[in-house]
């Protein structure tokens, strides 16, 4: 897929120091890192331009460090893990602008690879602040960011440095970008987004921005019940926003006018109490009982939903369709993960998911590597889908 952003097929970075916006920002269990993923996706990246001889300047977040250094929010223990999975050794500045960078870049060959300090140990970073940018910029000849989760934030060293220096996208920034191109910028039609998860509150922004480009808009979790209240139907004891029963309509009619069709469950599968494994039963949504909550859409709104992504070239989804964590009310969201798997397979869905939970979701359902794409980045994919601007991305598209 051509990229309109700049990437490092046209970057001349031999010899160069290169600066390298990554997301280092792991889980650490007992001083080690617990979960890899983040430092495995930006390895391509970092031997690419190593390999190309271009000195390896890794910046990075680490944490909310309040105002200044500490120990807990250190890079420090984050190397040994990074030259481990990359197999090449790494060194490590202790700070990320000023003398101790300096010279430790200086000491660099070409191809090899340092960390710097956690940028949020100057406040400079947040605030984006001109006069940190500039001692940033002075530590590199070439800008490259491969950290798409960051770009949401119109930080020092995910916008600021990149107006400074010449620039472009890393290959993790570039697969992020090609993929959600994919789904919702110059998306294959028919297009479909599946959108569930707890509450329409959160989502208002995300419903908005999808009704606008999608054909057909599927609503699941707790956030379809208040849709359901909206058009007048008795939801028991579900988690429901009645406040925002007028907004609902307001998106629906939206809706209408796009022309984008929306896809609400015919049924349910409700339960007493809200716990793994309580005595549930499959209910239309015109019969929940008073003491009962709807905790997953039923069989008959799963072929709904399976019947319209087989009619759908692309998916885009965020949001489980029931309350996933507490079996057997993951059924929906685990057999519909299978079935756009399945699609996907078959060369006949191209399928983009993101968030949290959907990425745990479709872990559970064992088919996360079986999407065409699934992005871990949470706030920036969320934004992302809300159709607002990321200020890291825009800095790297080509004029
Ligand atoms: P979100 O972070 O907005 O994507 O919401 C995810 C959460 O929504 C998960 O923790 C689910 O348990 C919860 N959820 C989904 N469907 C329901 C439902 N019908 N009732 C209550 N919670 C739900």
């Amino acid at each position: 897929m051509t990229s309109t952003f700049r990437t490092l097929d046209s970057a001349d970075i031999r010899g160069k120091r290169v600066l390298l916006r990554v997301d280092l920002n792991v889980p650490m269990e007992n001083g080690k890192v617990g979960d890899a993923t983040r430092i495995e996706r930006v390895l391509p990246t970092i031997r690419e331009i190593a390999d190309k001889g271009g000195k390896v300047v890794l910046l990075a977040h680490f944490g909310r460090p309040k105002g200044g250094p500490d120990v807990v929010n250190s890079l420090r223990p984050v190397v040994a893990a990074v030259s481990e999975l990359l197999g090449r050794p790494v060194g490590f500045a202790a700070d990320c602008i000023g003398d101790v960078a300096a010279s430790a870049i200086s000491a660099m060959q070409d191809g090899e690879i340092l960390l710097l300090e956690n940028t949020r140990f100057h406040k400079g970073e947040e605030k984006n602040d001109p006069a940190f940018v500039t001692e940033l910029a002075k530590l590199g000849d070439f800008y490259v960011n491969d950290a798409f989760s960051a770009a949401h934030r119109a930080h020092a060293s995910t916008e600021g440095v990149a107006r400074l220096l010449p620039c472009c996208a890393g290959r993790a920034m570039q697969a992020e970008l090609d993929a959600l191109t994919l789904a919702l910028g110059a998306p294959i039609r028919p297009v479909a987004a599946i959108v569930g998860g707890a509450k329409v509150s959160s989502k208002l922004d995300l419903l908005g921005n999808l009704v606008e480009r999608v054909d057909t808009l599927i609503i699941g979790g707790g956030m379809a019940n208040t849709f359901l209240f909206a058009q007048g139907k008795a939801i028991g004891k579900s988690l429901c926003e009645k406040d925002l029963a007028d907004t609902a309509r307001s998106i629906l009619a939206a809706a209408q006018a796009a022309h984008c069709r929306i896809l609400l469950p015919i049924d349910a599968t409700v339960a007493r109490e809200f716990k793994a494994h309580s005595p549930s039963r499959f209910v239309d949504v015109d019969h929940v009982g008073e003491d009962e909550m709807i905790l997953d859409i039923g069989p008959k709104s799963i072929v709904a939903v399976e019947q319209a992504l087989a009619n759908t070239k692309t998916l885009v989804w965020n949001g489980p369709f029931g309350a996933f964590e507490l079996p057997p009310f993951d059924a929906a969201t685990m057999q519909i993960a299978k079935w756009a798997a399945s699609l996907t397979r078959d060369g006949k869905l191209e399928s983009v998911a993101g968030g949290g939970d959907t990425v745990s979701a479709l872990n559970a359902a064992g088919v996360a590597d079986q999407f065409t794409y699934v992005s871990t980045a949470g706030g920036a994919f969320l934004e992302w889908m809300e159709g607002k601007v990321l200020p890291g991305v825009e800095a790297l598209r080509t004029k």
